[in-house]
C-alpha cells in the first residue's frame, strides 16, 4: 500500500514528487509527505490529508533542492499521525527514507537501537529501517555496505528509499514493487509507472531481492547478496499515463462508463494466450482460481461458468486463506490467478504456494509489467486501461469477458457470444442513469442492505454487497437466494431493502417465490431483471440476452447505484476511507 517516489536529477525535486504523488494516490492516502537533499541538508515536511490539502497547508513543493524523496501513507503501525507520517529522518537527521511494507522484525531491532541510544519519534515499523542505516552508516561509512548490512538485519515486506545528506540516493526491493524511471538527465524511483510517465517511459523493473544505489558518479543495480545481476529497459506503453478524469466527476464513474469498451478490448492483446490458458485447463487433472476482493468474485463465477459450459472442474481458492491449508493444492495442477494490479501480496503468495506444488500459473491481469505477470506461465491481459478507483468496475468486467473467452475456446468456440451487441446493451443501461440516481437518494439514510441472487448470479450479489461497502459504507450482504429461510429472513423488516438479481434464466422463478417472502416481511425490493413484476418496489431493467452474459449486465447498474449512493451520503468514491487500490501488504 502506499506509494513511494524518489527523484535525482537536474530540476527541483519536489513539484516533481508532488505531482507524482498525486498521480499514486489512490495506493493509499491517510497522509503526504516529501524531503529533500540542499547543500548538503534535509529538509522535510508532511502532514495528515490528501496530497492537494497538505500541499496547500504547508507547500511540500517547495522544498529545495534537486534530490528528493516522497510518500503517501498508508498506516500498518500507529496511528495517522503528522510525526508517524513519512519521510523518516535518521536521529542525526543526516538521512530520510520514505518506506513502503512492513517490518516484521521492528520491535527486537528497535530496542537493540533504544540500547544502541537512538530514541524514537515516530510509532511506526519503518523508523526502525533509517536509525538501522544510520547506525551502520556510522559503521561502513559505505552506502553499498549500508544497505547490505540493513537489508540482511529486516524482516518483512518493503521497498524503501533512502536519501542521505551527502545526496545519494539508494532504494531497495523485497516483495513491494519498485520501478526506475530512467530520464535524459535524471532518475525516478517509484511504486508505479504513473509517479513518473509523464517525464520518461524508460523504465526498470527492479527484481525482487535488488537494490539500487545513484549518486552523482554511478548508477548501481545489485542484488542483496552485492552481486551485479544486470537489468534491463522497457518502455512503459504511455497508456497508462492516461490516468486523467475527463469530464467525469471521479475517476469511478469513468471507468463505469468505460465499460462498453473495455468489454470489448478485454483479451484482445492475448489471442495466443487465451488459447493456451483453454489447452492447458482442457488437460487439467486439476484447476484452482484465486484472486481477492472482487478477483475473488470473478474465481467464484469461472467456477459456475466451466461447470456448467464445458463440464469443467475448478475450485475457487481466497488468496489470503490458502496459506492455512497450502496441502491441497495438488502437484501439477493448473493455477489461474486474477488481480487487477497483478501486485496484490495475497494473491501473490497463494501463486508461490502453487509453484512450490509445480502447478502451472496462468494469470489474468491489467499491469502487464506487473509481479504476477512475471511470475506466471501464461499472461492474459485484461487490456482496460488504467484503474484509478479504488473499488474494482471495469477490470471486474474485463476479467468475466477474459473467462467467458476461454471457456469459449474450450468448447471449440460453440459457445457463441455477440460482444458487440452486448456492449450496445451495455451502452443503454448506462444512457439512462436517472431511475439509478432516484433509487440512490432512497438509500441515503439506510444502515443494511440485502443482496439476493441464485446460481451464477449469487457471486454477483456479493460483488454487489462489496460494491456497496466500499463506495457507501453502507452494511451490505450478499445472500444465496436459497440460504434465506436458513436464517437471512430473520433480519427482513419494513427498515430493510434488498435488492433482488434476477433474470430470465433458470433461477428465475425459485428467485421470484424469494422476493414475495421478503415481500410479506415488509421490506422494500430493488428488482434487477429483464422481465417486470409488480413485486419489485423498483425495477432496474437489463436487457434480455444470452445468459451467459447476464453476470456483466446484472453487475453495471449495482455500480452506478453504488456510486450515485456514495454521492448522496457524500463519500468519497474514488478514495474510499481505510482502502487503498494495490494491497501489497497482508
Ligand atoms: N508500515 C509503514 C507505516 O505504517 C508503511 C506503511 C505503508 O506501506 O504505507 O507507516
Amino acid at each position: 500500500m502506499c506509494s513511494i517516489i524518489g527523484y535525482y536529477g537536474k530540476e527541483n525535486a519536489s513539484p516533481i514528487l508532488v505531482k507524482g504523488l498525486k498521480r499514486m494516490e489512490y495506493r493509499g492516502y491517510d497522509s503526504v509527505g516529501v524531503a529533500t537533499e540542499s547543500e548538503n541538508e534535509i529538509k522535510l515536511k508532511k502532514g495528515i490529508g490528501k496530497v492537494n490539502e497538505v500541499n496547500s497547508k504547508v507547500q511540500l513543493d517547495t522544498l529545495p533542492g534537486k534530490i528528493g524523496i516522497g510518500h503517501t501513507r498508508w498506516a500498518t503501525h500507529g496511528r495517522v499521525t503528522e510525526l508517524n507520517a513519512h519521510p523518516h529522518p535518521s536521529n542525526s537527521g543526516k538521512i530520510a527514507i520514505v518506506h513502503n511494507g512492513i517490518i516484521e522484525n521492528f520491535e527486537e531491532l528497535k530496542k537493540e537501537l533504544e540500547t544502541d541510544g537512538y530514541d524514537f519519534k515516530s510509532e511506526t515499523d519503518s523508523e526502525v529501517i533509517v536509525n538501522l542505516l544510520q547506525k551502520n552508516y556510522e559503521i561502513t561509512k559505505d552506502v553499498k555496505k549500508t544497505i547490505l548490512k540493513t537489508v540482511s538485519e529486516i524482516k518483512g515486506h518493503y521497498a524503501f528509499v533512502a536519501m542521505f545528506e551527502n545526496g545519494q540516493l539508494a532504494a531497495a526491493r523485497f516483495h513491494e514493487p519498485l520501478i526506475i524511471g530512467v530520464g535524459q538527465d535524471d532518475f525516478f524511483l517509484s511504486s508505479d509507472v504513473l509517479g513518473f510517465i509523464e517525464f520518461t517511459d524508460n523504465a526498470i523493473y527492479l527484481e525482487n531481492g535488488n537494490f539500487v544505489i545513484i549518486d552523482k558518479d554511478k548508477f548501481q543495480v545489485l542484488d542483496f547478496d552485492g552481486n551485479n545481476p544486470g537489468y534491463g529497459i522497457t518502455k512503459v506503453s504511455k497508456e497508462f499515463g492516461d490516468a486523467y478524469k475527463g469530464d467525469y466527476a471521479h475517476f469511478t464513474l469513468k471507468e463505469i462508463y468505460e465499460q462498453n469498451e473495455t468489454i470489448l478490448k478485454a483479451g484482445e492483446k492475448a489471442i495466443d494466450a487465451i488459447e493456451k490458458a483453454a489447452e492447458n485447463i482442457k488437460d487439467a487433472q486439476n484447476i484452482y482460481v484465486t484472486g481477492s476482493g472482487t478477483s475473488y468474485n470473478s474465481a467464484l463465477i469461472a467456477k459456475q461458468i466451466l461447470s456448467k459450459y464445458v463440464k469443467i472442474k475448478a475450485e475457487p481458492i481466497m488468496s489470503s486463506e490458502l496459506q492455512f491449508s497450502p496441502e491441497t493444492i495438488e502437484e501439477n495442477s493448473i493455477f489461474i490467478a486474477i488481480s487487477q494490479s497483478g501486485e496484490s501480496a495475497d494473491v501473490l503468495d497463494a501463486v508461490r504456494i502453487a509453484k512450490k506444488a509445480n502447478c502451472r500459473i496462468i494469470a489474468i491481469v491489467n499491469l502487464l509489467t506487473s509481479s504476477l505477470a512475471r511470475e506466471a506461465d501464461i499472461v492474459i491481459g485484461m487490456n482496460c486501461g488504467p484503474e484509478i478507483g479504488v473499488a474494482a468496475t471495469k477490470s471486474f468486467t474485463s476479467q468475466l469477458v477474459i473467462l467467458y473467452k476461454i471457456v469459449q475456446k474450450i468448447s471449440n468456440n460453440e459457445i457463441t457470444i455477440d460482444f458487440k451487441e452486448f456492449s450496445k446493451s451495455i451502452s443503454k443501461t448506462l444512457d439512462n442513469p436517472t431511475k439509478i440516481q432516484q433509487i440512490a437518494k432512497e438509500l441515503k439514510d439506510i444502515s443494511d442492505i440485502y443482496i439476493l441472487g441464485r446460481g451464477i448470479n449469487y457471486p454477483i450479489a456479493k460483488e454487489a454487497a462489496l460494491k456497496l461497502k466500499e463506495l457507501t459504507y453502507i452494511h451490505a450482504e450478499g445472500i444465496p437466494g436459497g440460504e434465506l429461510k436458513h436464517g437471512p429472513l430473520a433480519l427482513m423488516d419494513s427498515n430493510v431493502y434488498v435488492i433482488i438479481i434476477n433474470p430470465s434464466d433458470s433461477t428465475y422463478s425459485d428467485t421470484l417465490t424469494s422476493a414475495r417472502e421478503i415481500k410479506a416481511r415488509g421490506a422494500k425490493i430493488i428488482g434487477i431483471s429483464d422481465i417486470e413484476s409488480n413485486i419489485y418496489d423498483y425495477w432496474i431493467e437489463i436487457p434480455k440476452i444470452n445468459e451467459v452474459l447476464y453476470p456483466i449486465s446484472e453487475i453495471v447498474p449495482i455500480q452506478l447505484l453504488s456510486y450515485y449512493a456514495a454521492l448522496e451520503k457524500e463519500t468519497d468514491p474514488d478514495y474510499p476511507r481505510n482502502l487503498a487500490k494495490s494491497v501489497t501488504v497482508k
